[in-house]
């Protein structure tokens, strides 16, 4: 698995975030874009007023696929990866919970949850299920 980059400045809120099961996004606050991955400036309108704000962790299905070999030596086969559009606008990738059974446009939560090898995943539970 890659590991996160908890040494980069521009990334370490994302994972000490996740750690603790939240998921932040990048908005600039000169033009309101809000992005997933962080940069130094704002790529629509240069500015450096960026910040981190989170996320609620809701949204809905807008891809899915299934992954039929295992990530892991010891990790099961079938698990399903979702592309989920969050409420804020933006699309991000998360582990499924739950097998493969989602449909587009279904509603989602998402929230970091550890991994076997203690690393923070992205994952996708159902509003009705309780987040860890
Ligand atoms: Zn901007």
């Amino acid at each position: 698995m890659l590991k996160p980059l908890y040494d980069d400045p521009l990334t370490e809120p994302i994972w000490e975030a996740a750690v603790d099961g939240r998921v932040l996004l990048h908005r600039c606050d000169a033009c309101g874009v809000v992005r997933v991955y962080p940069r130094p400036f704002c790529i629509g309108c240069q500015s450096s007023a960026v910040r981190f704000v989170p996320s609620e962790g809701s949204g809905v299905v807008y891809a899915k696929t299934e992954v039929y070999l295992p990530t892991r030596a010891d990790g099961a086969a079938g698990h399903a990866v979702l592309l989920v559009e969050l409420d804020e606008g933006v699309r991000i990738l998360a582990k499924a919970d739950g097998g493969a059974a989602w449909r587009t446009g279904e509603a989602v939560r998402v929230a970091y949850e550890m991994g076997l090898d203690g690393d923070p995943v992205l994952t996708a539970h159902r509003p009705s299920a309780s987040l860890a």
